[in-house]
Formats: structure tokens, C-alpha cells, sequence
């Protein structure tokens, strides 16, 4: 075949192709032209799951009549003048090239009016060729009408879903940008039928309620606020708590400077924050706005603009990182609301207790294997008598947040006393994360400390976990593990951390080989160790059915309270949860 210059019809057609995957990525593209135009209020009607109509109308700034025919040719924007410009976008669209592409692939019919104009003013585009502009009336803003969409492009059409299908991406598309514009009416109807309807939104309250309507209310209800800055980005939002985590990422909305993005390094980085507090496997939810300098990124990256190029892609990380950590850790027992943990106000609060309660940061080495923490605040010493009189419950403003221990149940919960309340406490998920977050705070100064073993024991492995264990030795030698190689099959181990009373040596040491195996590649070392660490602590923490006393379950306590990140054990599930006196009326029918 000879090389032929395309001609112009299918030139679009062609760049529809990038753009216009299905009906929804028409209202995508509509929807941010209202938003770039202002609007405050959009409304959107869809037939045949977008196929046969995708209709939006707008109240923002309209077209100006003259310029109604340029808005549907190619490259034509009134959003770009020059490559400056470029380089700091500000709005959702700047390619110019959203309405030629759906016109080249439908029926389109373009109304607006201008705001300074008396009149409105109509155009039709019909299979890629433009009508002549006629006056029309219409309110100040824009209603544009796609039709029989992909009707000259079957290929298209044959890859579209069921009708159900599409509106399901259509409703999608609409709440990811929805969630973007909280202060702008959304409505979409499909028919008589009402699917989305967002009141416009100015406080927070509204705005959380927006989000309910998209998320469910279960993750409003279970969300830390997030309002960070760091020199380089301002971020704010809502994340979920560890032990909300979900099967599925499907509650993850990102935005940057108002735009959705789909972003892989902003979603590594959080995915690094939760590293420690999530049931592995479970992926965190979130809802969060980043705003930074325009000039720092680069949106023309993507077609369908999902993706950017950061200028200081380490930067970005970083921020996002530790501002989430920065939330993260900070669930840990705080004045109970009747919310239970993890919950804002309980965060608010935390500050203050770590002061109230300096008792909790002195009793630093809680060890469950030697001498019991003596100074920890005891109800009563003599078990029983907690049981038979009535517990001397301290003046409220004196009670630590999780209160006094009263009795264990079944080797397994500590039941505690508090003003509002009881709380029962998993006494291995708190032991382990205590001790993990204490170890960290050890290899965070240097390394672990470690004590040598009286008898050294050899372990026998697979060659492959033997050598990975000796690839690693040094590492493993900073968390407090000095082992080495005695044979193709075996290493001795001369040290354990002396924080811990490690047992069972041979379990251990092949989950932490296997792990390292799997992940210990040099550049995930990190989380490996911080891994082997939580191995280390949880083969340590006391066992179920171990007996304890009063002031070893107090110590425990006081030692939570002191602990980062203990409202929830290394694998993400709770330590603790409270149960107050109207939960244990309700249940008993009292006052009704
Ligand atoms: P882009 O959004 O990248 O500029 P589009 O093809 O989506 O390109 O739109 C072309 C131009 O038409 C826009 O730059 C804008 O000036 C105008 N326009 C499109 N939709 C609207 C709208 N709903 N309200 C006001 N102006 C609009
Ligand atoms: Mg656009």
C-alpha cells in the first residue's frame, strides 16, 4: 500500500480511541469541562448505560456563541495559551481534545450560553461534520448531548459491557470526581430514575457525609483525619483505621490538586505506612487530597490524564509517608470515647495522656518472663478480693485510659475496670506489639541489644534458608540475632535479643528464612527485618492460658498506654475493645 495522509474524520477517530473508552469516559470528560467551567451545579442523564444518551448540563460560564464551532475542533482550548503554561496546569482539561474526539465517534449537540451573552447558541456534529452555529435559548452554562455513541466504530462497540454494566463505570466516574468538587450539586438519572445525588457540601460534616454516600458510612465512621504539611505538599483527608482494612483496594481515591489519579507511587506510599498495622493481605482505604505547586508535575503524562511525573518523585513519597505514618501511629489507648479506639477525638486526646500518665512511660521494660513491673498502679493486690468487693475505682480524672485490670478470662483476655465501662484486653496481641514497637525503637538507636545464648543451638534448614540466613547475617546481627553457619544445612544461633525469651528456636528461624526468601531482595530488606522483628516478638509474647497476676496485667496495661501503634497487634488485629455501660444496658434491656 502506498503512504496516504489520513483524512481528518478518521485522524479523530483515531484519538478518540485513547480517550474514549466506553460511555464513561464520555461523562468524564464532560463532567471536568463543567468543573473547569465552574459549574455549581451539573446534572446528568444517561440512557441505554450511556450508549444511547449521555446528556450534561451545567450552570458554569458557557461558551461564547462565536466560539461554540472552535470548542469542537481539534487542539482548540481556551485553557493553554502557551508551553508555560503547560508546565503549571491548574485545570482538569488543557489537550483540547475531548469534544472533537466524542463527536467523532457519536451524535453531538453543543448548547451554551456565555455570561455576558443575551442569548445562547447551538451547534451539531454528526458523524465528524459541523452544522452552522444558530442562536437557541438557554440559561448561562452548557448542556451538551452525546448520542448513539461508537454507532460509526462497531469494533468499539462489540468491547462495551452489559448496560448495567456501564452505568455501574458511569456512577464510579461521577463519585471519583464528585468527591473532588464537594461544594457542587451532582445528579445523575438514568430516566425517571434518581442513581447519585450529591448535595453541594461547605463544612466538613457535609463533606464526610458526601464521601458516606460513596464509601458507605462504616469507613466515615472508622477514618483518621489527616491535615499535614511538609515543605514540598499540602495533604489532608481521611484514612481508614488498621483494623478496617479491606479485601479488596477498592476504597482508595487519590487526588492531586483536585485531579484523580490512579498513581502507583502514592499508593506505594501508603501502602509502606500501614506496612506494620495491617492484616497482611488486607489493603488499606483512603480518601485523600494532596495540593502542591502545578510546576512540580508534570499532568500531561497520561491520555486520559490518570497518571502524572512528579519533579521530586522521592520527595512526594516521603511526605505522603510519613504523614500518614504520622496518623497511624498515633492509635494507641487514649481517654475512651464512647466511639472506642482508633477514633479522632481519642487521637486529639493522646498528646495529653502520654503527660497524665508519665507512670506508663516509666515502666519501660515490661518483661512477662522476669520480675513484674513494680511501680504500676495496682487496684488490689489480692486477685480475689477484686472479684468479691467492689473494686476501688479511682476518681475518674485518675484513671488511665485503659483502667485497672480486674481478672483474666480464660487465659486468654484481661478484663479491665474503667469509669465508662470495662475493657478487655488480647493479652498476646498487646504483648506483641509492645515488645515489637520497643525492639524498633531499639534498632532505631542502633541495633537490637542481644545476649548470648548459655547453650548455643544449632537449627536445621534448608540449604536455602541456610544460605539466606547467612546472606543476611549481618542485618540479622542489628535485630539481635547472631547466628552462624555450621553446616550446608544448619546455623548455630549465639545470640537472641535480650529483651525477648525466644523458644522454639527452629520455627523461628525458618519464617524468618522463608520471609526473607520471599521479600529480602537488598532494596525490601527493611520491611524483611521489620517483619522478622514482629516474628521475634509474637513467638515471645506471653502464650494464651498463661496465668497472670494483678499487677502483671496492670503493667501490661500502663505499657500499651505507652506503646505506638497498640490499638492494633502486628498483624492488624485489635488489642483491645471497650465495652461502656450503655453497651452493657442494651444488652441487658436495662432502662427500656
Ligand atoms: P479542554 O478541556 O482540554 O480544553 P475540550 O475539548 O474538553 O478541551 O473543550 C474545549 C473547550 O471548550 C474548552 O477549552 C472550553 O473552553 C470549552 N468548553 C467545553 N465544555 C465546556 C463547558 N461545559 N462550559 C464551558 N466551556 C466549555
Ligand atoms: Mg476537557
Amino acid at each position: 500500500m502506498p503512504i496516504r495522509v489520513l483524512p481528518e474524520q478518521l485522524i479523530h477517530q483515531i484519538a478518540a480511541g485513547e480517550v474514549i473508552e466506553r460511555p464513561a469516559s464520555v461523562i468524564k470528560e464532560l463532567m471536568e469541562n463543567s468543573l473547569d467551567a465552574g459549574a455549581r451545579r451539573i446534572e446528568i442523564d444517561i440512557a441505554q448505560g450511556g450508549v444511547g444518551l449521555c446528556r450534561i448540563r451545567d450552570d458554569g460560564s458557557g461558551i461564547a456563541a462565536d466560539e461554540l464551532a472552535l470548542a469542537l475542533s481539534r487542539h482548540a482550548t481556551s485553557k493553554l495559551t502557551c508551553i508555560e503554561d503547560l508546565e503549571r496546569v491548574g485545570t482538569l482539561g488543557f489537550r483540547g481534545e475531548a469534544l472533537p474526539s466524542i463527536a467523532s465517534v457519536s451524535r453531538m449537540q453543543l448548547i451554551s450560553r456565555a455570561r455576558s451573552a443575551d442569548v445562547g447558541a447551538k451547534v451539531t456534529a454528526d458523524n465528524g461534520s459541523v452544522t452552522d452555529v444558530a442562536p437557541a435559548s438557554h440559561p448561562t452554562g452548557t448542556t451538551v448531548e452525546v448520542r448513539d455513541l461508537f454507532f460509526n466504530v462497531p469494533a468499539r462497540r462489540k468491547f462495551l459491557k452489559s448496560e448495567r454494566t456501564e452505568v455501574q463505570h458511569i456512577c464510579r466516574t461521577v463519585e471519583r470526581l464528585a468527591l473532588a468538587a464537594p461544594g457542587v450539586h451532582v445528579q445523575v438519572r438514568e430516566g425517571q430514575r434518581e442513581l447519585l445525588n450529591f448535595a453541594a457540601a461547605s463544612t466538613t460534616e457535609q463533606r464526610e457525609r458526601r464521601i458516606a454516600q460513596v464509601t458507605g458510612p462504616e469507613f466515615i465512621e472508622h477514618a483518621l483525619r489527616i491535615d499535614e504539611d511538609t515543605p514540598l505538599l499540602h495533604l489532608y483527608g481521611w484514612v481508614c483505621s488498621p483494623t478496617w482494612g479491606r479485601s479488596q483496594p477498592d476504597l482508595q481515591y487519590v487526588y492531586l490538586n483536585g485531579r484523580p489519579l490512579r498513581d502507583r507511587l502514592i499508593g506505594s506510599a501508603i501502602r509502606t505506612a500501614y506496612r506494620d498495622v495491617l492484616f497482611h493481605g488486607r489493603h488499606p482505604a483512603y480518601v485523600l487530597f494532596i495540593d502542591m505547586d502545578p510546576a512540580l508535575v508534570d499532568v500531561n503524562a497520561h491520555p486520559a490524564k490518570l497518571e502524572v511525573r512528579f519533579r521530586d518523585a522521592r520527595g512526594v513519597h516521603e511526605g505522603v509517608f510519613r504523614a500518614v505514618e504520622k496518623v497511624l501511629s498515633a492509635t494507641q489507648p487514649a481517654a475512651i470515647t464512647t466511639a472506642g479506639p482508633g477514633y479522632t477525638a481519642a487521637l486529639l486526646k493522646q498528646a495529653q495522656v502520654a503527660e497524665q500518665w508519665p507512670l506508663a512511660g516509666s515502666t519501660a521494660s515490661l518483661d512477662l518472663h522476669r520480675d513484674w513491673v513494680r511501680d504500676a498502679p495496682v487496684v488490689d493486690r489480692d486477685p480475689l478480693a477484686a472479684v468479691t468487693a467492689p473494686v476501688s475505682v479511682q476518681p475518674q480524672a485518675q484513671t488511665p485510659p485503659l483502667g485497672y485490670a480486674l481478672a483474666q478470662l480464660h487465659g486468654i483476655y484481661i478484663l479491665a475496670q474503667v469509669p465508662e465501662g470495662l475493657v478487655l484486653v488480647d493479652m498476646h496481641a498487646a504483648h506483641e506489639r509492645t515488645t515489637y514497637e520497643q525492639m524498633k525503637r531499639q534498632l532505631a538507636k542502633g541495633a537490637v541489644p542481644s545476649q548470648p545464648q548459655l547453650v548455643p543451638v544449632s537449627v536445621q534448614l534448608s540449604r536455602a534458608q541456610a544460605d539466606a540466613l547467612e546472606q543476611f547475617a549481618e542485618s540479622l546481627a542489628s535485630i539481635g540475632l547472631q547466628l552462624q553457619r555450621s553446616g550446608p544445612t544448619s546455623v548455630r544461633v549465639l545470640e537472641t535479643p535480650a529483651l525477648l525469651r525466644l523458644r522454639e528456636l527452629d520455627a523461628l528461624l525458618q519464617t524468618i528464612a522463608t520471609e526473607l526468601l520471599e521479600e529480602g531482595s537488598t532494596h525490601a530488606l527493611e520491611a524483611a527485618l521489620d517483619r522478622a522483628l514482629g516474628t521475634m516478638a509474637c513467638h515471645n509474647a506471653v502464650r494464651a492460658n498463661r496465668q497472670l497476676n494483678i499487677p502483671e496485667m496492670n503493667a501490661l496495661l500502663r505499657q500499651m498506654e505507652a506503646t505506638v501503634r497498640s490499638d492494633q497487634c502486628v498483624h492488624g488485629r485489635p488489642t483491645w475493645v471497650h465495652l461502656s455501660l450503655q453497651d452493657l444496658d442494651r444488652l441487658f434491656l436495662r432502662g427500656r
